[in-house]
This record gives C-alpha cells, sequence and structure tokens, in this order.
C-alpha cells in the first residue's frame, strides 16, 4: 500500500464487511479505512469512521469515491448469497457480475494498487470431488451464485494478465461468526443453530443431519484476507482464486459438539431447498497452494470454534 491511499470497504455492513473494517481499522487507523455500503444507516459511521452510502452498481459514483479519497485499496464484499440468489438470480447477477466489473474497472482506470474481492466454494458442482476438492477441480457451479463466482474469478484473472491490476481472491467456504448476522448463503445454520441453542436449547435444520460442508471461523476469514493481502505478488500464483480450507462438519456433528456444552439442546431437521445447493458443493477442499504459496494454515478447529460462538453470543445476549 503506498502511504498516503485509504482503504475502501465495499459491503462493509455484511458479516464478513463489519468484521474486516474492524481490524482495517484496528492495523491502518480508522481515518485510513472508508466503510461503504448501500445502507443509509451503519454502525460503521461516527466520528472518526469514515462512511459512504454506495450503491455499486452506481460506477459514477464508485469512481468519484475512489478518485477523491485517494484509494490505494478496495475490498469489495458486497454481493448477493447463494440461498437469496436462487430467489432473484436476474438481481444476484446483476450486483454480483456488474458490480464486480465496475470494480475492476475504476480501480484499473484510477490506478488502485490493490483490489480483494471474495469467491467461494460455490464455484463446485456436483461433478466436483467430494473429498479434498483440489484446486483445479472441474467447477460448473449449478446455482447462479455459483456461476457468478466463477466468472468472477476469471474476470479477475483477466484483470490481472490483460491491465497489471493486483487483484487477489479466496474461495470462501461458509463463515461461522456471532457479531453480523449471515446474510442468506446456503451455510447459514452453522451461525443460527447457536443462537437458537442459547435462546430455546432447540433447533430445527435445513439440512439433512449427514451433509458434510467446508466452513471456517470468523477470525480465520479474516487473518487469511489479510495474510494474502500482504503476500508478496511475485509468490501469488494462483489469480482466479484460491482454495481455503478451515474445517468441514455435518450439521450432526455440530449439534453434538453444542449438546456437550449446552445438555438440554435438542436438533430437528427438515431439509429445503438448501439442501440441494449443499448436496452440489464439496464436503472438504485442498488448500496446499495457499498454504505453499503465502503460507496459509487455520487455528480453529470445531470444539475450539463451538467455544469461541457460545461465549461471544452469551456475552450479546
Ligand atoms: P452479507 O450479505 O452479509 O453482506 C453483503 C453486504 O453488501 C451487505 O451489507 C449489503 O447491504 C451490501 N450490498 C449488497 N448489495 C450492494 C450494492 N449493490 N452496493 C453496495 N453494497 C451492497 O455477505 P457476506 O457474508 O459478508 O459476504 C461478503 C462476500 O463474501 C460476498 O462476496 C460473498 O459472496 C462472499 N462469501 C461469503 C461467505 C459467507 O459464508 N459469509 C462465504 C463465501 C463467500
Amino acid at each position: 500500500m503506498n502511504r498516503t491511499g485509504k482503504i475502501l470497504v465495499i459491503g462493509a455492513c455484511g458479516q464478513i464487511g463489519s468484521e474486516l473494517t474492524h481490524a482495517l481499522r484496528e492495523r491502518y487507523g480508522s481515518a485510513q479505512v472508508i466503510a461503504g455500503d448501500r445502507l443509509s444507516a451503519a454502525s460503521h459511521a461516527g466520528p472518526g469512521n469514515p462512511y459512504v452510502q454506495l450503491d455499486v452498481l452506481d460506477k459514477a459514483l464508485l469512481s468519484q469515491i475512489v478518485a477523491h479519497e485517494d484509494i490505494s485499496q478496495i475490498y469489495h464484499l458486497a454481493a448477493v448469497l447463494s440461498a437469496t440468489g436462487e430467489k432473484e438470480p436476474q438481481l444476484a447477477w446483476q450486483i454480483n457480475m456488474q458490480g464486480l466489473l465496475n470494480v475492476l474497472d475504476v480501480a484499473v482506470a484510477a490506478g488502485v494498487e490493490k483490489v480483494f474481492w471474495p469467491s467461494s466454494i460455490a464455484v463446485f458442482g456436483p461433478d466436483s470431488p467430494k473429498e479434498n476438492c483440489p484446486q483445479q477441480a472441474v467447477t460448473e457451479p449449478t446455482t447462479v451464485y455459483g456461476i457468478s463466482k466463477c466468472a468472477g474469478e476469471y474476470w479477475c484473472n483477466y484483470y490481472h494478465k490483460k491491465f497489471g491490476l493486483d487483484v487477489r481472491s479466496l474461495r470462501f467456504p461458509g463463515l461461522i461468526s456471532y457479531l453480523a448476522a449471515p446474510g442468506g448463503g446456503t451455510t447459514d445454520y452453522a451461525v443460527d443453530i447457536f443462537h437458537k441453542a442459547v435462546e430455546t436449547a432447540e433447533y430445527v435444520c435445513y439440512l439433512e443431519a449427514n451433509t458434510l460442508l467446508p466452513m471456517m471461523y470468523m477470525s480465520d476469514a479474516i487473518r487469511a484476507t489479510m495474510e494474502l493481502m500482504d503476500a508478496n505478488a511475485e509468490n501469488l500464483t494462483v489469480r482466479t482464486s484460491y482454495n481455503l480450507a478451515g474445517l468441514s462438519f455435518t450439521p450432526a456433528e455440530i449439534a453434538q459438539a453444542i449438546a456437550k456444552r449446552i445438555p438440554e439442546f435438542r436438533i430437528a431437521y427438515a431439509p429445503d431447498f438448501r439442501q440441494q445447493i449443499a448436496e452440489s458443493w464439496p464436503g472438504s477442499i485442498d488448500d496446499h497452494m495457499a498454504r505453499e504459496d503465502w503460507g496459509w494454515k487455520p487455528e480453529f478447529d470445531l470444539e475450539d470454534m463451538v467455544d469461541e460462538m457460545l461465549r461471544g453470543i452469551k456475552i450479546t445476549v
């Protein structure tokens, strides 16, 4: 990062954005990090915490903000997630694709030094390997969200090769956190289950008991993002998006881990349309490229994550 340039986080009010903005402000100073989201009221606003109301589809406004604020890094998180995307496919395509293209175009035109954009395990499809799914596996996603992430990865690679834009990306698994609510993904159950466990000791899960999915505790995801952005450009051999693994578990396994701490906790299963989405994804991910290229290593296993989630939710309720 150059010494004077600021950071813009787009989608800063979301599940990842709220924690990433906080982590970036801790590191670079609040005034250096501008939170942007299409929402008007934001917990990120206030004295010393710059906030802009910004729809990423408004390219002119985006361009103006990047120029006026001397932005040198953009973290572009605004998107429509997998489950919501199946209900509103056109909207998902527009925001996920056009939003990314706007960011990439503006970044090239303004000479932004680095861009971060998250992809997802949703790029994989039913024909991808289920176990330790490799970096270069067949993708063939079946959701509009996955299609947009798959195409987005190739656009990032294209802007890197064609315009020299230093755009970096991670294929996040389902992210688990207690500060901000999840935004309409297929893995949201792994957050909701903790809130229900603490509030009522009961949870009805929309996935079947044995549905294995890749997940990650949020602090690992924030650290992965910052470590990737800190890495030397010449070490990065993947310019589409890096596979990234944390832990994998089923609803039955997480329920069992919660019941060890809350013995009266009960789970029931009522699978809905999200079961089919979950079944199209791998159960575990091979992330050796991230480990080799920039030293990635997750810290949170299932037991650590369950302890942290229950502690965090009990403090905040
Ligand atoms: P979220 O839904 O919680 O937050 C998205 C934020 O973007 C919201 O605050 C929303 O108001 C904002 N937004 C939506 N449309 C916008 C627009 N047109 N202009 C400006 N802001 C807009 O999502 P999240 O979970 O924080 O995910 C962030 C990114 O990470 C997304 O690209 C998502 O695909 C990716 N990702 C998330 C997960 C996960 O488990 N959370 C997993 C894989 C990938």
